[in-house]
């Protein structure tokens, strides 16, 4: 069955989704931006690195950094396509940023950030898992997601 890729005209694709998280990529960002009037879709498509893939094709979004850093927590490999006049004009990969201010909460419970609602702080450390910089537990990034 061929693939039905409904054209963007202004907007972001996210490629190189995991298969199956892109509804949580999509609930990502409808927690940011009202996508629901905008038209976003996720696509199951064919993919060599992962057999199969999820594409996210957003309407009328340009993410902001900070939303594009949550992204990077679900989808570690995506790649975001910036369409404009129905044409790609940039593409890079998300890329897990060296800390993570603000953005997500602590899942320990314990955590000071989540009894006084501080702001979070997360430092990436080796092996690729975040530390909170306040009750110092490590996590991995999916964990945070
Ligand atoms: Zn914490």
């Amino acid at each position: 069955m061929p693939l039905t890729v409904q054209k963007i005209e202004n907007g972001t694709v996210i490629d190189h989704i995991a298969y199956g998280a892109g509804s949580q990529v999509l609930q990502v960002l409808s927690s940011h931006y009202p996508i629901s009037k905008m038209g976003a879709l996720i696509l199951n498509a064919p993919s060599k690195k992962f057999g199969r893939k999820d594409i996210v094709k957003i309407e009328g979004v340009f993410l902001e950094e900070m939303v594009a850093n949550r992204i990077s927590l679900i989808a570690p490999d995506a790649t975001m396509n910036i369409i404009k006049g129905g044409k790609v004009v940039d593409k890079y990969h998300v890329e897990l940023p060296s800390s993570i201010v603000g953005v997500v909460k602590c899942p320990n419970p314990k955590c000071i950030t989540n009894l006084e609602r501080a702001q979070t702080t997360f430092s990436q450390v080796k092996g690729g898992h975040l530390r909170c910089r306040h009750c110092e537990r490590l996590f991995r990034p999916l964990e945070l997601a």
